[in-house]
């Protein structure tokens, strides 16, 4: 019987007897093992009332054991849910109440608390612990290590992942198993991924980007995976030697800059660096390819859509850019309902096999951002050159309008950066009572630098026209960011809400 995800990534394991994951500890799991742990979470997750179609919630610490829980929904054609392990008892309540899973995994630790969340919304709770133990290891540990996979087509749910969420609540994209393979199966090659790759693996897997770009490609490739926990940078700077290619949050790279012992010598057999899910400085790229000799690429995407564009391998791999759309993914620039002029700036579409379903019950909002001929209003704003190169200058909702004109953040905060003294900058819209919104700057110092904000703002007097030049600014130590390394502008904008008021 055939199931599209799990047949393309999990079921070839069971010829590996080489390794699959090596792990920090230098331990090593073979594909065969790992596929045998799937096997037994599937039987007993099935066990506990798991079925095609059903969603399984999980909040879980990455592990090999969190991993095999994905591959255990898709062989039972159920709909995987993973979270954020950050999130609260009442975030959990909302998902729970909007996905309504079948089942709700969670650490031991938060049992005692999440269990009435659970039991609200009749999701069974089982627990899996960062070390692999807990109530679902106990049921998988008699089940038989094979498994026969449901049947499931590319247009069958794979995934429920919830956005973000920074406006509003978070809406669960509906991902399926064609939009998924079809991405991977485009990175493996747009990258050339094979299974003699190693990748350094240090994202977490509830986001996209952990699970899908990078696990679904090792997977799908045959290759092996460097697990880690989390970006540990010790670790990190011990297994890079062992890796062919790293996937990263720009976050990764600027911690690694910050360390001497990034050099040539320890990452000149690398094959590839990747970085995505929030902008990678030019800056940054320029450093990493001074010091180590090895030109980032970048690429862009999103929870509703995988991958969009990407750097090329061979070729230009351009800073600042996300390169050109992948093959298959159509891309174009709007204002309203019509096409920008070549160049302009204007909110990025896109179409293409890996655009998701719709956003989980919420068929308004799924109107709103999905149009009916497949084109997917990412609410990125972005401008394509005329190589085809995209470049993202923020998000639409990030857009400042100051007295009736349209300010692009971006613009701003790469002149800011250009100012001696400034390490990096986020700029926003703040309520203003002549302009409707003000421009502010928010400004992080370089290591040592004595930063004055009229000094800074006074350096941008000559280089933009006057209703573009913020209106005031403010010295931070760092800027806010999610865990996917985002700078989390909603609350900048809470924080300094009455400045101007
Ligand atoms: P998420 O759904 O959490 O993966 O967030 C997706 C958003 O991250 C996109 O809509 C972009 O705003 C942003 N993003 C992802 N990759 C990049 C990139 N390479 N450069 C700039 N923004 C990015």
């Amino acid at each position: 019987m055939a199931n599209t995800l799990f047949d393309s990534l999990f079921a070839p394991l069971a010829k590996r007897k080489d390794t699959l994951l090596i792990l920090a500890d230098g331990r090593e799991i073979s594909g065969r093992d790992f596929l045998g742990m799937v096997a037994r979470q599937a039987h007993a997750l099935r066990a506990a009332g798991l079925g095609q179609g059903d969603r399984i919630a999980v909040q879980i610490a990455k592990s090999p054991e969190a991993l095999a829980t994905y591959g255990a929904a898709l062989a039972l054609g159920a709909v995987f849910l993973p979270l954020n392990t950050a999130y609260t008892a009442d975030e959990v309540d909302y998902f729970l109440g909007n996905a309504t899973p079948k089942v709700f995994l969670c650490d031991g630790a938060k049992a005692d608390a999440l269990a009435p969340v659970a039991a609200r919304h009749g999701a069974q709770l089982l627990t899996l612990n960062s070390d692999g133990s807990g109530s679902l290891a106990v049921a998988a540990r008699s089940q038989p290590d094979t498994i026969t996979p449901a049947k499931c087509g590319p247009d069958d749910l794979a995934a429920l992942l919830y956005t973000s969420g920074t406006t509003g609540r978070s809406k669960g994209a509906m991902l399926t198993h064609g939009n998924l393979l079809s991405n991977a199966e485009v990175l493996r090659s747009a990258w050339r991924f094979t299974r003699r790759d190693v990748l350094l693996h240090a994202l977490p897997i509830f986001h996209t980007h952990g699970l899908f770009v990078a696990s679904n490609l090792c997977l799908l490739t045959g290759g092996r995976m460097i697990f880690l926990p989390g970006f540990d940078l010790e670790a990190v700077l011990r297994l890079l030697p062992q890796a062919t290619t790293m996937m990263g949050v720009p976050t990764f790279y600027t911690r690694l800059l910050d360390d001497p012992r990034l050099d040539r010598d320890l990452v000149g057999h690398m094959r590839l660096f990747i970085s995505g899910s929030a902008p990678l400085l030019a800056e940054t790229h320029r450093d990493f390819e001074a010091r180590t000799g090895q030109r980032i690429l970048e690429r862009y995407g999103m929870t509703e859509t995988n991958m969009n564009t990407s750097n090329p391998y061979d070729g230009d791999r351009r800073a600042g850019t996300v390169g050109q759309p992948l093959p298959g993914v159509e891309l174009r620039v709007m204002k309203g309902e019509a096409e920008v002029a070549p160049g302009d700036v204007g909110v990025i579409e896109v179409r293409g096999p890996n655009v998701f379903k719709g956003y989980w019950q919420m068929p308004d909002k799924t109107r709103e951002e999905l149009r009916a001929d497949g084109w997917f209003i990412t609410g990125d704003l972005g401008q394509v050159d005329a190589k085809g190169y995209v470049t993202i200058v923020g998000r639409a909702k990030d857009l400042v309008i100051s007295g009736g004109f349209n300010i692009y953040p971006k613009e701003l905060e790469l002149l800011l950066d250009e100012v001696p003294g400034v390490l990096e900058s986020a700029v926003i819209g703040l309520p203003h009572p002549d302009f409707g919104e003000a421009v502010f700057a928010v400004l992080v110092p370089q290591k040592g630098a004595e930063l004055q904000p009229e000094n800074v703002l006074a350096a941008l007097q000559d280089r933009v026209a006057r209703f573009k030049q913020p209106k005031g600014a403010v010295i931070l130590a760092e800027l806010p960011r999610n865990t996917m390394g985002k700078v989390q502008k909603n609350l900048l904008r809470d924080q300094f809400r009455d400045w101007f008021l």
